[in-house]
């Protein structure tokens, strides 16, 4: 079976293909040329099933499975935000740098230095007979002092829940074992089977 992944974002793939050692994972972008897909749903839900069935009709191939992730941080101090808008939190096209800056500068303005927040990560599966999506969660602060070179997006601000080190200072085995991500894959690599 091919799984193919409906995202070209570095920081996902790498940790998808780690997460699924017993799978062929491959990014779209090394089939067909990526393209743009307009993410407009109002749910991680929506917007993974988006991408997963762009992804699926473009490439033609009823042989292929194709997944997709959609996530985001949502923080209490901000009311939830960014959560589904976390990829553009600080504008169309911003990269993770501005991303993580302007989250950091949001929790200043509001005079706090750290909130409780969470990383949602839904996980979509299209393929010729069926769709799915599947959930995880990860708990934890965000900090206005980010640390840390490692993972990618906000995780130099996120400190996990039990830990005293930002995912950006944490071994990368310890998030492939604990993150929103991980929970949601082991999800889906049940409903793999099936297909
Ligand atoms: P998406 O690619 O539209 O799903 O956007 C996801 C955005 O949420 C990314 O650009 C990251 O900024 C953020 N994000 C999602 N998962 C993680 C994670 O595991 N660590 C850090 N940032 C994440």
């Amino acid at each position: 079976m091919k799984i193919v992944l409906a995202t070209s974002n570095k920081g996902k793939v790498k940790e998808i293909q780690a997460m699924c050692e017993d799978h062929e994972v491959i990014p779209y972008s090394e089939l067909i040329e990526p393209f743009e897909i307009i993410e407009d749903g109002d749910s991680f839900k929506e917007n993974a099933l988006i991408k997963a069935r762009a992804v699926f009709k473009a490439l033609g191939d009823e042989n292929v499975v194709v997944i997709a992730d959609d996530s985001g941080i949502s923080v209490d101090a901000l009311d939830g935000a960014p959560g589904i808008y976390s990829a553009r939190h600080a504008g169309e096209n911003a990269d993770d740098k501005a991303n993580l800056n302007k989250l950091v500068q949001d929790l200043k303005d509001k005079g706090v230095e750290s909130s409780r927040a969470y990383y949602t990560a839904a996980i979509a599966i299209v393929s010729r007979d069926a769709e799915f999506c599947v959930h995880g969660w990860m708990y934890g602060d965000v900090i206005t002092s980010p640390r840390g070179d490692g993972g990618f997006g906000y995780d130099p601000m996120f400190i996990p829940l039990g830990y005293e080190k930002t995912l950006g200072e944490l071994e990368s085995e310890i998030k492939k074992n604990l993150s929103h991500r991980a929970k949601a894959l082991s999800l889906a690599k049940v409903i793999l089977q099936t297909l």
